[in-house]
């Protein structure tokens, strides 16, 4: 598996590079061949004409200029040849030839010679050759009656290409080599930390009940993959707190659930075995099992609250908190059985959803009355600036401790002073978070003066 990631990346990765470099090769072995070719080429033809310029300034017709010419040039009679032709009045025309010359012309002669240029050709017999007719010249002033024909075997400069081109293959062969070699280490460092990552990753999938806990290595280089080893174990982390709020969730839903059901069935039971010689116990009986039905129902609901808000996404409207929060303090104040005193600052408004509003209210007067003794009055008050607006409910019970100030808002925590005493499931409070979550709230709560708790909630307007 591993392997292949590399193997992917780098075989990319020096296909590119392998075309990249062929790409330069073709351009620059074109550019240094025509460059070199070109020069050669020119130096060649400069010696023939060379050649030809002497020739015409020492040879004079029917004298004996040319052997001392040939004696004294310097010419390489192996690749270059001279012929010279003279017409001479009345008599047959005379030629005279360089060494090898005639070898070379007798040997030209013998296979086909193609014509690739005005003055270059290719023999198959002798190769490549450069041919100058002294008429080629501009500063043709010499004897009209002489001619003269150079030509140059070119099998030097079509070695030295040969040479160039093999050199150049050579050098782009090695730099093919190094250069994979060096892109498969190179894939092979970036690629190590992803692979690991993707491994990890798998065993994760496979067996996800265990392995949010588990914390990927973080590499310190390459950058980016640093980051998203980082931002990856952040999710873990994130995923691994939920895993287990939810298990926690699950836990103590099924163990409120338990205790309701477990009466319940206590009771169907003793009616069942009791029920016919004592039907005394069944009165005692449907009472209980009304009551814990009940309070069953009330759970169910909740939790069902619960599972709501956590997918709910609030539809605002202009609301008219303080009318809002009037008649809903007024309406509760009938059913209540502690006083409910109102401080409504009159008229304010706010973009909120008046369902939320009204049951974050409604849960927080249940609570306040729950947790304060009867005739104790409840103050419910509602202030507003420019920004937020404060709904505040405060009552004159037990208060709640410093170091639960923030627990009593987890799911289905309860004062270990009240779990006995008064009824309730925990969820009250965690349902209201939520609601003032949803609603791009905060809630908090404080201590009443002189004794008791104020819970605030503050939104924006
Ligand atoms: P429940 O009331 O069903 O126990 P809540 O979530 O509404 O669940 O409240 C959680 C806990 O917070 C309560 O058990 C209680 O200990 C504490 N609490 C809530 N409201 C008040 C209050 N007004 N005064 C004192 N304690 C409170």
């Amino acid at each position: 598996m591993k392997k292949n990631i590399f193997n992917t990346s780098a075989a990319k990765i020096t296909k590119v590079y392998a075309l990249l470099l062929l790409g330069i090769t073709v351009i620059l072995s074109s550019v240094i061949i025509s460059v070199v070719g070109l020069k050669q080429f020119q130096v060649q033809r400069h010696e023939a004409l060379g050649i030809v310029r002497g020739l015409k300034r020492s040879f004079i017709a029917n004298r004996n200029d040319w052997y001392w010419w040939r004696m004294g040039s310097s010419m390489d009679t192996d690749t270059t040849f001279v012929r010279i032709s003279v017409a001479q009045q009345g008599k047959k025309q005379r030629y005279l030839y360089s060494p090898n010359a005639k070898a070379f012309l007798a040997t030209k002669d013998q296979g086909s010679v193609t014509h690739l240029t005005a003055n270059t050709h290719y023999a198959t017999k002798t190769g490549l050759f450069y041919h100058v007719r002294a008429s080629d010249l501009s500063t043709n002033k010499a004897d009209p009656s002489v001619r003269y024909d150079i030509w140059v075997k070119l099998n030097g400069l079509t070695a030295l290409l040969w040479l160039l081109i093999r050199l150049i293959l050579l050098i782009a062969l090695v730099f093919l080599i190094i250069g994979t070699w060096f892109i498969y280490l190179l894939a092979r460092k970036l690629n190590r930390p992803l692979v690991e990552l993707t491994g990890t990753t798998k065993v994760i999938n496979q067996d996800i009940s265990n392995n949010y806990k588990r914390q990927l290595p973080v590499p310190d280089s390459p950058q980016e993959v640093h980051d998203l080893t980082v931002a990856f174990n952040q999710l873990l982390k994130s995923l691994s707190d939920q895993e287990q709020a939810d298990r926690r969730f699950v836990s103590n839903a099924s163990h409120e659930l338990k205790t309701p059901i477990a009466t319940i069935r206590g009771y169907v039971s003793l009616v069942d075995r009791r029920g016919d010689a004592h039907p005394e116990v069944i009165p005692t009986a449907l009472k209980y099992i009304d009551q814990e039905s009940e309070r069953m129902q009330r759970l169910v609901e909740s939790l069902l609250k619960l599972s709501r808000a956590n997918r709910l996404e609030l539809k605002t409207t202009a609301v008219d908190l303080s009318a809002v929060v009037q008649a809903t303090a007024t309406h509760y104040s009938d059913v209540m059985t502690r006083p409910i005193r109102t401080k409504i600052q009159p008229q304010v408004t706010a973009q909120a959803h008046q369902d939320s509003i009204e049951q974050i209210l409604i849960s927080l007067l249940n609570n306040a009355q729950k947790y304060s003794p009867a005739e104790t009055p409840i103050t419910v008050s509602l202030t507003a600036d420019d920004q937020t607006v404060t709904l505040a409910i405060a009552d004159q019970g037990i208060g709640v401790p410093d170091d639960q100030k923030k627990l009593i808002f987890g799911r289905f925590y309860r004062a270990s002073s009240v779990r006995n005493s008064v009824a309730g499931n925990g969820l009250g409070l965690a349902i209201v978070q939520q609601l003032v979550t949803l609603s791009h709230g905060q809630i908090v709560v404080r201590d009443n003066q002189p004794q008791g708790s104020v819970f605030m909630v503050t939104l924006p307007r």
